[in-house]
């Protein structure tokens, strides 16, 4: 266990000479064991019931541990650039990994290019876990006095923030070398561009930070929950043998992006009737396409990002479920249907008003999804007009499924899931079933 006194002090400077930038952050005023110290995991606690990862190790840690550069290429920009204002918002996380967050947002940018960091504290059981970190430079704090979800927390953080560009991060992520400058840049040239760096692994287990594949993108099953996909090989053809060019990408995982503010605002910000989690990448990635927008994934961007299996937090009032729908409601048009054949219990959940955002899609003139189908994710198959029926085929609790056995073709049975996946069965005239 670590001693909660407060350590000797030594005043601890990076200083780093890169490209014509001074990086210089000064620890000497925050006290890691002190903050980290008072939350320890204690002896015959398991260590993943707080945060559905190793709080153990990820407390073992030091706030500014080095991890080793995963990017291709060492190009830096060179160009004038706006600053960012990085809004992190935070429900219950663990301080050791909320301070490195914030940690190394500071040590991995240049200064001039961070206005601030606006911590949003979503309500956590906890007012000091946020409070606490407001000594340390540039960071704001606020808090909301009700548990408001991640949306409309963010949006919270974003109406407070001063500088053009908005910088979204998850609680749990640390940023590699010259994160941020390109995707600045990427901005700063057609402020329309939505844009994510690559989001390295940081493993939940042992907390390792390994490098993640250049070559994936964001998508989606007509179940509409989000995952990578490779880029097609035309897709790998255009980019020359460039591994550093954008990848345009259908999808953003959500949780770390860079956006213009006043771009945002125009956009519509976030649908503010969406709770805790879920669906609102899908919605901001429909959104940003539709209406004139572009999503890329700047490889010359890293950020490690704690990747887990499970919440560790409460849905209070909410569901991915509602959002995803009301996603799919606003944005989807016919093609709905889609998602409902192939998560039928999404149909039954009531998603409330969509009015305001139906009429903001309006007014801002924005495409239908058709447009989106062909110009932006061609690769996702879309049921053709012999197709009758989606569903699942069920005996008792079982279904049929493919249990992952797409290149040889064997099925079995699996208990039902209800989410579509490996278990959707798709029923074309002429009695043909196809798994
Ligand atoms: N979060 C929040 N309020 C909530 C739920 C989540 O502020 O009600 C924060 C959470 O602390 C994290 C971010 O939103 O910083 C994204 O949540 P999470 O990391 O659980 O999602 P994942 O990355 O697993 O998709
Ligand atoms: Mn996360």
């Amino acid at each position: 266990m670590r001693s909660k006194s407060r350590m000797t002090l030594f005043p601890i400077k990076f200083v780093l000479f890169l490209h014509n930038y001074l990086y210089v952050f000064n620890k000497t005023d925050f006290d890691q064991d002190l903050y980290v110290g008072a939350t320890v995991v204690r002896p015959g606690q398991d260590p993943y019931a707080r945060n559905k990862f190793n709080q153990v190790e990820s407390d073992k840690l030091r706030m500014d541990r080095a991890v080793s550069d995963t990017r291709h290429d060492q190009y830096v920009s060179t160009s004038d650039l706006p600053a960012s204002s990085v809004v992190i918002t935070f429900h219950n996380e663990a301080r050791s990994a909320l301070l490195r967050t914030v940690v190394s947002v500071l040590k991995k940018s240049p200064p001039h290019l961070v206005k601030e960091i606006i911590l949003v504290d979503d309500y956590s059981d906890n007012p000091e876990d946020g409070a606490l970190l407001g000594k340390i430079e540039k960071v704001r704090v606020l808090r909301n006095d009700r548990r408001e979800g991640l949306m409309r927390s963010r949006v919270r953080g974003a109406d407070a923030a001063m500088a053009p560009v908005l910088t979204f991060l998850d609680s749990h992520c640390e940023c590699n070398d010259h994160w941020l400058e390109p995707l600045l840049e990427r901005v700063a040239e057609d402020k329309t561009r939505v844009v994510s760096p690559i989001i390295d692994v940081i493993n939940m287990d042992n907390f390792q930070y390994v490098g993640a594949s250049a070559d994936l993108k964001g998508g989606f099953d007509w179940n509409l929950v989000f995952k990578w996909d490779y880029m097609t090989l035309e897709q790998r053809r255009a980019r020359q043998g460039n591994p550093i060019a954008p990848i345009k990408t259908p999808m953003i995982a959500g949780g770390l992006f860079v956006m213009d503010k006043e771009y945002f605002e125009q956009l519509g910000k976030y649908d503010m009737m969406m709770d805790v989690w879920g669906g609102e990448n899908l919605e901001i990635s429909f959104r940003v396409w539709q209406c004139g927008g572009n999503l890329e994934i700047i490889p010359c961007s890293r950020v490690g990002h704690v990747f887990r299996k499970q919440h560790p937090y409460t849905f209070p009032g909410g569901s991915g479920t509602v959002n995803t729908r009301r996603a799919a409601e606003v944005w989807m048009d016919e093609y709905k249907n889609f998602y409902y054949a192939a998560v039928p219990s999404a149909r039954n959940v009531p998603y409330g008003n969509i009015q305001s955002r139906l009429e903001m899609k309006k007014r801002l003139g924005c495409k239908p999804f058709k447009w989106y189908l062909e110009n932006v994710y061609p690769e996702l198959r879309v049921p053709d007009h012999q197709d009758i029926a989606f569903g699942a085929l069920q005996q008792g609790g079982n279904c049929l499924d493919t249990l992952g056995h797409f290149a040889d073709g064997v099925v079995g049975v699996y208990e039902c899931h209800n989410a579509g996946g490996n278990q959707v069965v798709l029923l074309r005239q002429h009695t043909q079933v196809s798994l």
